[in-house]
C-alpha cells in the first residue's frame, strides 16, 4: 500500500546541494515525486511505501549536510497521484531565490577521504563538492554559478564535468568543483621565488620552516594568514615584529580538540563551537602550566588568561598537521597592523620581506574574510567579529528594513544592507581611520548593493558628524538624489541592535556600555541607562563624567584616564612613587596631566565605561598604554579573583557617582591589598550598579525588560554576575547571539531605528 506525503522544510538550505541530496536520499528508497525552492524553504512530494517514506524523512534529518540547518520541518499526509519518478523542479520564484548566499564551509569528511584515496584528487589541497568548500568569498555576482565566481578561470576537465552533472553524485552542481587535472595549484615560494606546486613538498617544507622556529605566510579561505610555531617564544614575538602588531593577542590553530584540552577548558557548548561548521575562533580560559605539558608561548596572549583557538577548517590546515610535530600553530591574520587582511598572491609577497616562505594558490579571493571570532558566555555561543562562516547570511527581523542601507560605526566598522524583513550585514571591515580599510569599506559596500540588488532608499549613520562612515553616507547620497538620510545616536543604536536580535519594539530598558559614541548634549556618552523603544530613546541615568586629557591621547594611553579619575575623585595628591601604575609613569607627566585637570584645558568629558575600567587598569599597573581597543578592561577581568564577593560603595542620583571608588582604591593600593582583589571589588561594584539603576528605573517605569549592549558586555564577571541577579529580580535579560555586542552590531541597530522611523513618517 503506497503513501504520498507533502513536506515544507525551513532553515539554512541554499547553495548547500541540498535539493540533489534529497533527491539521492528519494533515490535511495525508490520515491517518487518532486521538490523545488520556494521563497521561503524547500518544498517536496514523496511517495512510496510507509516503512520507506518514514526512513525518507528520518535520514533528511540525519544525515544533513554539514552547513544546513533544519528550522522547521513540517510533514503532511496527501492524497496518492502516482508519480512515475522523482525530480527536481524549476524553482518557483528565482528573482527571489538569488538573494541566499552560503558561507564559506570548511572542508567535509568525505573530501578529506578522497584526498587520500581518488586518483585524481591525492593531495590535492583546494578540494570541495556540494557539501564544502569556498562559497562568498569566491562570488563576484549572482546568480551563483561557476562563471560568476573566481573558478571562472579554470574550466572542468571531462571527470569533473561528469561529476558536476550527475545528480547522484555529491558533487552535482558544485559550482567550485576541481581536482589536480583541472584546478587551481597551491604553490610554496621562498625568498620570492617559487619553489614547487607538489603538495608532498609544499607540506615538507612548511612543516620544517615551522618547527625550525620560522614564520610562513598561507592563503586561507578569505585571506592570508602568518603562521608560526605556538609553542615557540622567539618565533611568536618574530611574528609581531612582521606584522607590526606589539601586544594584540594572536589566534592559534590546534591540530584537533584532544591536544587543544591540554591547554584550555573546553566545555559541550564550546565544544561545539569549535567544531561546528562555521569553524569560528573560540575564546577559551586558558589552562594553568604543569610540568608534564609543554607551555604555550606566553607571548601569545601575555596577561590575558583567555586564549582564541580554533580547529583545521581547510584542506590544506589537516594536510599540514599530518606533517607537522607541533600541535598548535598560531594563525593570525595576515595583514599589517591596522590593515585589512591581505588577499593578493603579489601583496603578500611583497608585504612580508621578513618571513621564511609562503604558501599562496590560484584561486582568486573575491571577498576578503577574517576569521570569526566568538566566546560561550552564560551558555550560548556569542558573537565578537562576524566574518567568515557566518557572513554574508542574513538575519531575520520582525520589521519591513527593504532598501535601508546603515553605514555603521567608525572604530569596529561592519555596515548593514536591508532587504524586505532581513538585514544583510557585512564582513567585519575595522577601523576605517585607515586608509586600505576606508578602501575596502567602501569596496564591500558597493559589492553588497550589487550581489544583493539594493537600490538604497534610506541612508542611516551615526550621529557624530566626523566619523568617516557619516561623512560617507553623505558623499553617496549626491549619487542617490531621492534617498532619505537618517542620523542616529550611537548607544540608540546599540540597545536597538540587541532589541532587533530579539524581536523587540516595546519601551525597554536600555543600558549600553562601551568605549565612546557621541551624545546629544555634546560628549562622549558611553554608560547610559535608557528607556526606549525604536523611535526614540531617554537618558535617564549615566556613569559620572570623566575628563579625558588629551581625548583620544587618553583612550590610547589609560595612565592619564587614571590621573583624571583621581582628580575627578578630589585626589590631587603627589608622590605617586610607592605605586605599580602611576608610579612607572613619573612624577613630571602627571603634573603635566594634573594641570591640564585643574585648568580644563583640552579635557573633553566621557561617561564611557570603558574608560573607568582604563583608570583602574593603569591604576593596578596592568596596562598604562593600550596596544589594542580593550586591552586595559581585558587585563583588568583577566586578574580578579572570583573568590573575592566585596565591593566599594557609590551613590545613585541623576549620575552614577564612584567618587568613593577611586578614594578606596587608592587606599587599598597604599594598605597593599591585591591587585586581584581590587580588580574583583571593582567589578562587583559595577554590577551592583548597573543591577540597581536598572531595578530603580523599573519601578519607576514599569518594564522589566531589559536589553543590554556595548562591548563592555563581552566582560565574563560582568554578565555573569548580572544574569542571576537580574532574574532573581524579576528583569529579563536580554543579551546579543549574533551580532557583536560591540561597534560591529551599531548597523544592525541602525537599520531597525531607521525601519522604525520611515514607519511613523512615511505611513
Ligand atoms: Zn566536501
Ligand atoms: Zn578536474
Amino acid at each position: 500500500m503506497k503513501k504520498a506525503i507533502n513536506i515544507r522544510i525551513f532553515g539554512r538550505i541554499q547553495g548547500v546541494g541540498f535539493r540533489p541530496f534529497i533527491y539521492r536520499i528519494a533515490d535511495k528508497y525508490s520515491l517518487n515525486g518532486w521538490v523545488l525552492n520556494t521563497n521561503q524553504g524547500v518544498t517536496l512530494e514523496a511517495e512510496g511505501t510507509e516503512e520507506a517514506l518514514n526512513s525518507f524523512s528520518m535520514d533528511l534529518r540525519s544525515e544533513l549536510p554539514a552547513a544546513a540547518r533544519i528550522d522547521d520541518f513540517l510533514t503532511a499526509e496527501i492524497p496518492f497521484r502516482g508519480f512515475s519518478d522523482f525530480r527536481i523542479l524549476p524553482s518557483m520564484d528565482i528573482s527571489d531565490e538569488i538573494t541566499e548566499i552560503c558561507p564559506d564551509i570548511p572542508v567535509c569528511e568525505d573530501c578529506l577521504r578522497d584526498i587520500g584515496q581518488q586518483e585524481r584528487r591525492k593531495g590535492y589541497g583546494l578540494v570541495n563538492c556540494a557539501h564544502c568548500g569556498p562559497r562568498f568569498s569566491i562570488i563576484k555576482a549572482l546568480p551563483y554559478d561557476r562563471a560568476n565566481t573566481s573558478m571562472d578561470e579554470f574550466p572542468m576537465c571531462p571527470e569533473c564535468k561528469a561529476e558536476y552533472e550527475d545528480i547522484l553524485d555529491r558533487r552535482f552542481h558544485a559550482q567550485p568543483v576541481a581536482c589536480n587535472a583541472c584546478g587551481p595549484k597551491y604553490r610554496l615560494w621562498v625568498k620570492g621565488e617559487l619553489v614547487s606546486d607538489d603538495m608532498e613538498i609544499i607540506t615538507s617544507v612548511a612543516s620544517e620552516v615551522i618547527t625550525g622556529g620560522g614564520i610562513i605566510a598561507i592563503k586561507g579561505t578569505g585571506g592570508f594568514h602568518l603562521a608560526c610555531n605556538a609553542f615557540n617564544p622567539e618565533a611568536v614575538s618574530n611574528l609581531r615584529l612582521n606584522k607590526q602588531r606589539e601586544s594584540k593577542p594572536f589566534a592559534v590553530m590546534f591540530r584537533d580538540s584532544w591536544s587543544l584540552r591540554k591547554h584550555a577548558w573546553v566545555n559541550e557548548a564550546e565544544e561545539t563551537a569549535l567544531n561546528s561548521w562555521s569553524r569560528p575562533i573560540v575564546l577559551l580560559e586558558q589552562k594553568q602550566s604543569s610540568d608534564d605539558i609543554k607551555p604555550l608561548a606566553k607571548e601569545l596572549n601575555d596577561g590575558l588568561g583567555t586564549i582564541g583557538v580554533m580547529l583545521p577548517y581547510m584542506p590544506l590546515h589537516y594536510l599540514l598537521f599530518r606533517k607537522l610535530h607541533s600541535d598548535a600553530i598560531v594563525l593570525t591574520s595576515g595583514n599589517i597592523s591596522d590593515e585589512p587582511i591581505i588577499t593578493s598572491n603579489q601583496e603578500a609577497r611583497a608585504s612580508f620581506p621578513g618571513i621564511d616562505a609562503g604558501i599562496d594558490h590560484e584561486r582568486e579571493i573575491v571577498n576578503r574574510l577574517d576569521d570569526s571570532v566568538t566566546r560561550v558566555l552564560l551558555g550560548k555561543l556569542r558573537t565578537y567579529r562576524r566574518s567568515r562562516g557566518f557572513v554574508p547570511e542574513s538575519i531575520c527581523l520582525n520589521m519591513d528594513v527593504d532598501g535601508i542601507l546603515a553605514f555603521g560605526a567608525e572604530l569596529v566598522n561592519c555596515f548593514g544592507i536591508g532587504t524586505k524583513k532581513s538585514a544583510i550585514l557585512s564582513q567585519h571591515i575595522g577601523d576605517l581611520k585607515n586608509q586600505p580599510t576606508f578602501d575596502f569599506y567602501k569596496e564591500s559596500m558597493s559589492r553588497f548593493m550589487d550581489l544583493f540588488r539594493v537600490s538604497p532608499g534610506l541612508f542611516v549613520h551615526d550621529l557624530h558628524p566626523e566619523y568617516l562612515s557619516t561623512r560617507y553616507a553623505k558623499d553617496l547620497l549626491t549619487g542617490h538624489a531621492s534617498a532619505g538620510i537618517l542620523a542616529v545616536q550611537h548607544h540608540h543604536a546599540h540597545v536597538a541592535s540587541c532589541m532587533a536580535e530579539h524581536g523587540l519594539d516595546e519601551p525597554v530598558i536600555g543600558i549600553a556600555m562601551d568605549g565612546t559614541g557621541l551624545g546629544t548634549d555634546g560628549h562622549i556618552w558611553g554608560s547610559e541607562f535608557l528607556v526606549c523603544d525604536l523611535n526614540s530613546f531617554e537618558r535617564l541615568c549615566h556613569f559620572d563624567y570623566l575628563p579625558l586629557p588629551g581625548g583620544d591621547q587618553a583612550v590610547k594611553e589609560p595612565w592619564r584616564t587614571a590621573v583624571a579619575a583621581l582628580h575627578y575623585a578630589g585626589i590631587e595628591k603627589t608622590g605617586f612613587s610607592g605605586l605599580a601604575g602611576l608610579g612607572i609613569v613619573g612624577e613630571e607627566k602627571i603634573r603635566i596631566i594634573q594641570e591640564m585637570l585643574v585648568n580644563n584645558f583640552n579635557c573633553p568629558l566621557s561617561s564611557g565605561a570603558g574608560r573607568y575600567f582604563d583608570a583602574v587598569s593603569a591604576l593596578l599597573g596592568l596596562c598604562l598604554h593600550a596596544g589594542y581597543e580593550g586591552e586595559a578592561p581585558m587585563k583588568l577581568e583577566a586578574i580578579a579573583d572570583n573568590s573575592v564577593k566585596l565591593e566599594y560603595r557609590f551613590t545613585i542620583g541623576e549620575t552614577i557617582d564612584f567618587r568613593n571608588v577611586f578614594t578606596m582604591i587608592m587606599a587599598e593600593l597604599s594598605a597593599g591589598k591585591s591587585p586581584g582583589y581590587i580588580s574583583a571589588c571593582f567589578h562587583n561594584t559595577v554590577i551592583s550598579a548597573i543591577f540597581e539603576t536598572a531595578i530603580r528605573i523599573s519601578r519607576e517605569r514599569k518594564i522589566v525588560k531589559v536589553v543590554l549592549s556595548g562591548g563592555m558586555f563581552q566582560n565574563r564577571i560582568i554578565l555573569e554576575g548580572l544574569a542571576p541577579r537580574m532574574e532573581r529580580a524579576g528583569l529579563e535579560m536580554y543579551i546579543h547571539e549574533k551580532v557583536p555586542p560591540n561597534d560591529g552590531g551599531i548597523a544592525l541597530g541602525q537599520l531597525a531605528i531607521a525601519s522604525a522611523w520611515r514607519e511613523k513618517n512615511e505611513r
